[in-house]
């Protein structure tokens, strides 16, 4: 066995707590695993009081001393936000400590940042439980699948949006209400603008797309979309078209007629066919769908949040971590050689489903036809949904694969139409062959 290794802890929250816990009720077999047992030498929080089930002598509000400590090996960053997270992390890497963090937002912003001063002090920056909770899903794309050409990478690692979904897809409840219910239930928080917005998914799919694709993709590139002009009415007519909603993090490489590839980040709420694996994925779960060219459909689901399954996924971390340690060397890390453009949103080929009130007179069907064929939007499918009455008819048309700019000029098209009376509802179709 070898000398005990120093672990640093930023955060005793939700996750820090837990990591906290199972480092000290696990500790032999840790030790075992690892080679040498793990010692906490400090905790980093804003208010240090002797009443939060730690000894008072292990925490400190003063995080830059606590990362320089010589007797520090690892630095497990989970106090969240970009500051002062960003500062505790550079200085440990800066110091020589190997880091675990659990940090999203931060990696999703300044990854190549950190991978730099990682790269340069030559240690570990593991962040499994950035993406996804418990699920494995960096590590099966940096290592397991480093030899293979990942093609697309389709999520659900939002609990929050998908527990809304589902509520609204079992309930018939509209988006408000199910809004409320997840508040009470502690699946959304009281501002719930990262969520419901797409932001949080958004940093994901920049660290999925980063690591997939060999290319370094930050939060701003990605395309996003939120869920809450989600209504009850589409999910009527996603259940009419064997469908369900879905928010999804879209990371996909794309290589155009000259064979030149670029890279898309995306997030969206779309229909998926209740035949696809994501579409099962209910409640606060999280899924992740991957298709690579050799070993084709692979998909990673399980417990995307919460203080124990995120702990888990830094566990884990932190034992790689320490194992380098122990054996004097470094872990396999993301390679960014690719460079790969990012596409923008409008190049992006995928179906849609557009619902809209149309009225109802004869010609209207081939009148609003010809708008999409003028943009050479190929239709797949026309449904006329519920009664016509003095509004008029509603209209559902599920068109095949388009460009993100053809669609949009079409929808703005439609909605110059007399006998268009209102375009409701534009949600893209994913998750199809077509
Ligand atoms: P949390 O419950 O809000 O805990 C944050 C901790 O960080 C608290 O202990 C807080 O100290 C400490 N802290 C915050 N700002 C600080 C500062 N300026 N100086 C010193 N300490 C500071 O957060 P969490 O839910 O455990 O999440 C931690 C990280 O894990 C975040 O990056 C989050 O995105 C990520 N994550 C969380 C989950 C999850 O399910 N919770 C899942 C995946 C990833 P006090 O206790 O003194 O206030």
């Amino acid at each position: 066995m070898s000398d005990a290794i120093g672990v640093a802890i930023l955060g005793l929250g939700n996750v820090g707590s837990e990591v906290a816990r199972i480092i000290e009720s696990s500790a032999s077999d840790l030790a075992a695993r690892i080679g040498a047992p793990l010692e906490i030498r400090g905790i980093g929080v804003r208010r240090v009081a002797d009443d939060r089930g730690i000894p008072v002598e292990l925490l400190t509000d003063d995080i830059d001393a606590l990362v320089a400590r010589e007797d520090v090996d690892i630095v497990v960053e989970l106090m969240g936000p970009v500051e002062p997270a960003r500062r505790g992390i550079l200085g440990a890497l800066n110091a020589g400590k190997s880091v675990v963090t659990a940090n999203k937002a931060l990696l999703a912003q300044s990854a190549g940042e950190l991978a730099e001063a990682a790269e340069k002090a030559r240690v570990d920056l593991y962040f499994e439980a950035a993406v996804a909770g418990a699920i494995p899903v960096i590590r099966p794309l940096t290592q397991s699948l480093a030899g293979d050409s990942v093609i697309r990478v389709s999520g659900i690692v939002n609990g929050t949006t998908n527990y809304i979904l589902s509520a609204m897809d079992n309930t018939g409840a509209g988006y408000d209400t199910a809004l409320a219910e997840a508040g009470e239930l502690g699946y959304a928080e009281a501002d719930p603008t990262a969520d419901v917005e797409g932001y949080d998914a958004a940093a994901k799919a920049a660290i999925l797309a980063s690591i997939a694709f060999h290319t370094r993709v930050s939060a701003d590139d990605v395309y996003r979309e939120g869920i809450t002009k989600i209504s009850a009415d589409d999910f009527d007519s996603a259940r009419a078209l064997q469908c369900t909603i879905k928010l999804l993090s879209i990371c996909e490489r794309l290589t155009d007629n000259e064979g030149h590839q670029r890279v898309s980040a995306r997030v969206y709420p779309a229909l998926v066919p209740l035949t696809h694996p994501l579409a099962s994925v209910s409640g606060a779960f999280n899924a992740v769908f991957v298709e690579a060219e050799a070993a084709g459909e692979l998909m990673f689901y399980g417990q995307g949040a919460g203080g124990a399954p995120t702990a888990s996924a830094v566990l884990g971390d932190l034992v790689m971590a320490a194992r380098n340690r122990v054996q004097g060397g470094r872990g396999p890390r993301a390679s960014r050689y690719a460079k790969l453009p990012i596409a923008p949103i409008g190049l992006i080929p995928t179906r849609y489903y557009v619902r809209m009130r149309v009225a109802d007179k004869p010609g209207v069907l081939a009148t609003v036809a010809a708008e999409f064929s003028k943009r050479e939007v190929s239709i797949a499918t026309v449904r006329q949904e519920g009664e016509v009455d003095e509004t008029g008819a509603r209209l559902v048309v599920v068109t095949h694969k388009a460009t993100d700019a053809a669609l949009s000029e079409t929808v703005a098209a439609l909605a110059d139409l007399d006998v268009v009376l209102g375009v409701a509802s534009v949600i893209r179709l994913e998750g199809t062959q077509e």
